[in-house]
């Protein structure tokens, strides 16, 4: 079979894209290794444990996609408030939405939630889709890639788009390199009930081994829900995983200080060891790497999915640009060209969020001090805030079209 581009992985960023390159009118095949299938949504379940709390311009982008409606109708959260304190001291920071006259800060929604709203609409659009097709092998062949699937089947393309996540196949099998490390932190992620409301407010509260957030999920039963990502060191996480779940609720109840009651149930735990990732070019002739296979970060801010959504809009938008100019997509000036415009973006990111970890990880008493008057002294300043707030918003910066306000 051949295909004039292939995505490799129809995940959140992959089924974007696809979607992305459909409404601009270019055709694509993306395969998968999963089924791509769509459950149907039970509203009576239980939470998802992975989560992601989506900007203003993720929510422009699925919403230009048609792809938001889904999201609405199965289950989200809108959070318009963030406090964020240092666990160790004194110092707190406050960012509300109303401070750049918006409605919300973002939405938090369960992974499975995006995906299967874009899945539901890749079915829709008639895009070509390649389910429970993993890729094996890759090499070149003449002006081609063939890709070779788990079950033998080869697919020849000029374009490979690689989507398929943090550990990536396709930037493996075609030797791209990248810069690595552990941030010696796992996440331990899951949904609690607490006893009181989370009053839309995404909560972080800085601990010596590192960021525990609650993230509101919305109101069930009369019931109060909120998703934890807990960043700590990996021996801690290993002790707070063997811990039963009513010793667990304690724990994570003290080291929230309880700033919603007793934390009355927990769900399933997930522990996801975090490591952060960055390809050294994003692009090479006939290749593109787009979110989790690019770049992986810290979730302290929740931005990894954010990022992935501008770069799948900024490719496809360099791409329908040179599609009307009559240029080859493959070729790498024009890839190139995606990579300019979301590589600063990206690695300005990553290293506010090393910076974050760093200050908030040491034991220094003269950095604990001025991260405290530090805090103190942002949150004191609501211009800089407001500044942060549509940064974080994606409401500023070199955006692309589909994030804009149409
Ligand atoms: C604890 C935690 C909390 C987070 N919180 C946030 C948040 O609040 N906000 C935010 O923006 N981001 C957050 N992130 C990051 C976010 O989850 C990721 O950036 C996002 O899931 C990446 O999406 P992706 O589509 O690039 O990759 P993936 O979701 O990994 O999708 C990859 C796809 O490729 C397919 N695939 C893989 N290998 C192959 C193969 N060989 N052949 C065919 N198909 C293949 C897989 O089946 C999958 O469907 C968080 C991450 C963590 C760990």
């Amino acid at each position: 079979m051949r295909a004039d581009l292939i995505i490799v992985g129809a995940g959140m960023v992959g089924s974007a894209l696809a979607l992305a390159l459909r409404e601009q009118g270019l055709e694509c095949l993306v395969l998968d290794g999963g089924p791509m299938t769509v459950e149907p949504f039970d509203a009576s379940a239980g939470y998802e444990p992975r989560v992601s709390a989506l900007s203003m311009a993720s929510q422009r982008i699925l919403e230009r996609l048609g792809a938001w409606p889904g999201v609405l109708a199965r289950r989200s959260c809108p959070y318009s408030e963030m406090h964020v304190w240092d666990g160790s001291g004194t110092g707190n920071i406050h960012f509300s939405a109303g401070s750049v006259h918006a409605l919300t800060l973002g939405h938090i929604v369960e992974n499975r939630v995006v995906q299967d709203a874009l899945v539901e609409r890749l079915h829709a659009s008639g895009v070509g889709l390649l389910a429970d097709a993993r890729l094996e092998r890759m090499r070149h062949s003449g002006d081609d890639w063939l890709l070779t699937l788990a079950d033998g089947r080869e697919l020849r393309t000029p374009l490979v788009i690689a989507a398929d996540g943090a550990n990536s196949a396709v930037r493996r099998l075609a030797g791209c390199e990248t810069r690595e490390w552990d941030y010696l932190h796992h996440a331990i992620v899951t949904s609690v009930r607490c006893a009181e409301a989370h009053q839309a407010t995404a909560w972080q509260r800085f601990t010596d081994e590192g960021p525990l957030a609650f993230l509101p999920l919305g109101e069930r039963d009369g019931e109060h829900w909120c998703s934890i990502v807990w960043s700590t060191t990996p021996d801690h996480a290993t002790g707070l995983m063997a811990l039963d779940d009513q010793a667990f609720s304690t724990a994570l109840g003290q080291a929230f200080e309880h700033r919603l009651g007793q934390v009355l149930h927990v769900d399933r735990r997930l522990c996801i060891p975090l490591r952060q990732r960055h390809a050294k070019r994003y692009v090479e002739p006939g290749l593109a790497l787009i979110g989790d296979a690019a770049h992986t970060i810290h979730p302290l801010a929740g931005q990894g999915v954010n990022l992935g959504f501008l770069d799948a809009a900024v490719l496809a938008e360099v791409l329908a640009q040179a599609a009307a100019r009559g240029e080859r997509l493959a070729d790498e000036r024009v890839l190139s060209r995606y990579e300019r415009r979301r590589m600063p973006h990206n690695l300005a990111m990553m290293a506010a969020m090393e910076g974050f970890q760093r200050l908030f990880q040491s034991d220094s008493l003269t950095l604990r001090l001025a991260r405290n008057a530090g805090l103190d002294l942002v949150d004191g300043l609501e211009d800089a805030k407001a500044l942060f707030v549509r940064q974080a918003l994606g409401l500023s910066g070199d955006l692309p079209d589909l994030a804009k306000v149409s």
